[in-house]
């Protein structure tokens, strides 16, 4: 066997089990694995889980921050304006050595998927070539998506539309839309519309910014789940953000998650994000405007998380890491019954495989492929509550990252000794 992790705590079960691993795959979980690996590593019973997924990030935005000046407003129509000055100059390979640093960042945090936004609206599609050039290069550590987003809109500029359909003959993964940035609330709804088509004539999936925004009269997410439902999308589309459900009546909400579940839509929520975009026009009481992730999950939507900012025009804090994002999502969205706290690991690993079809080749069982994390914690509530270091990262079989975690001492009474800081 090219690896074994020997004493691994799975999620979810008790005891522990030996992982082996050949040619990217795991081919054996039992109690005890008696050849000896080529490579080995003793978990001495950590948990271990499938690695995470980021599901929503602007790569080509990434580690900007303060450049060309800072976001002092910090609103989101602030961060645009930036944005809009920034790209004015931006070069490709500066750009593409900024969003591989945060690539690089965001494995050692045990995340080797990325779906990632590459800016459309520009003339030259230059964030967009220089990010499907970083999805070759990056490979032995992230499998990357990259979206077709219209930033600015898609009827907002005659230009937009043929951009975004440039976008998609060399090669964007998904197509994006913006919705409640289109000028009206009939453009909206024909922008939708567009980027369907578009997705159809392509063979692409959907993959929305919807209804980012405190007014609850904005009601694009609905548009979505009717279109994803007449085109036959089911399953193929995924919308960010949809702050605005927050503000909407409780009773259009339930309304919508049927019509949500219908159409198989995958909810992506931006906790760091949007706790610190949203309710920027509110004095107080001030609205938290993270989407309403409980809720969508106890209706059976199927909900992951992004990071979707690192040291940008939007935010200018972040550090790659999807536990990150959990933590703050499990405060904000109240997830923190024990049996939800357990399960919310679900909104960085199971349910964005599941959105991205991956889901038969993912998760630790035998035959599935070997991207693994082996947190130092004992339980997944440590993992949550500690925000662990990954003591080992796994990619297709291959080790990525290896963490020599800090060694800490207490000193009392004159005396230097180890501290347990597990509890
Ligand atoms: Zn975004």
């Amino acid at each position: 066997m090219d690896l074994i992790i020997r004493r691994a705590k799975l999620m979810g079960k008790d005891g522990t089990v030996d992982i082996g691993v050949s040619e990217g795959k795991i081919t054996t979980i039992k109690k005890e694995i008696k050849e000896r690996g080529n490579e080995e590593f003793d978990a001495g019973g950590r948990l271990v889980l499938p690695t995470f997924t980021d599901m929503h990030i602007h790569l080509d935005s990434v580690l900007t921050l303060g450049t060309p000046r800072y976001n002092e407003s910090g609103t989101l129509l602030e961060g645009i304006a930036i944005w809009g000055e920034y790209k004015k100059k931006l070069n490709i390979d500066e750009m593409k050595a900024r969003a591989m640093r945060a690539l690089e960042l965001i494995a050692s945090n045990g995340t080797t998927r990325v779906r990632t936004h590459a800016d459309v609206t520009e003339p030259t599609l230059s964030t967009l070539k220089g990010l499907l050039e970083l999805k070759k290069e990056c490979a032995d550590i992230i499998d990357l998506e990259v979206t077709a987003f219209p930033q600015d809109g898609i009827l907002t500029d005659p230009g937009n539309q043929e951009l975004l359909e440039r976008a998609l003959e060399l090669g964007a993964d998904n197509v994006g839309i913006i919705p409640h940035i289109e000028y009206t609330r009939e453009d909206g709804v024909r922008s939708v519309e567009l980027a369907f088509k578009l997705a159809k004539k392509y063979g692409k999936k959907v993959d929305g910014h919807v209804d980012e925004t405190d007014d609850e009269q904005s009601r694009f997410l609905e548009v979505v789940a009717a279109q994803t439902i007449r085109e036959g999308y089911q399953g193929k589309v995924t919308a960010g953000h949809t702050t605005a459900m927050h503000s909407y009546n409780n009773a259009y909400a339930f309304k919508l998650f049927g019509l949500l579940k219908k159409a198989d839509i995958t909810i992506v929520a931006n906790p760091l994000i949007n706790i610190h975009l949203q309710g920027r026009f509110d004095t107080y009481p001030k609205r938290r405007g993270l989407t309403r992730i409980k809720e969508l999950l106890q209706h059976g939507i199927n909900v992951a998380l992004g990071h979707d900012c690192i040291m940008d025009p939007w935010y200018p804090l972040g550090n790659g890491d999807m536990l990150h994002a959990l933590f703050m999502g499990v405060h904000v969205g109240q997830l923190t019954g024990y049996r939800e706290l357990l399960d919310s690991l679900n909104l960085i690993t199971y349910n964005p495989a599941r959105a991205l079809g991956i889901s038969e080749r993912y998760g630790v069982e035998e035959g599935k492929d070997a991207d693994l994390v082996v947190m130092d914690a004992f339980s997944e509530l440590e993992a949550i509550r500690t925000m662990a270091p990954r003591l080992l990262v796994v990619k297709s079989g291959r080790v990525i990252i290896k963490t020599e975690p800090a060694k800490i001492k207490i000193v009392r009474d004159g005396k230097e000794k180890p501290f347990n800081r597990y509890l």
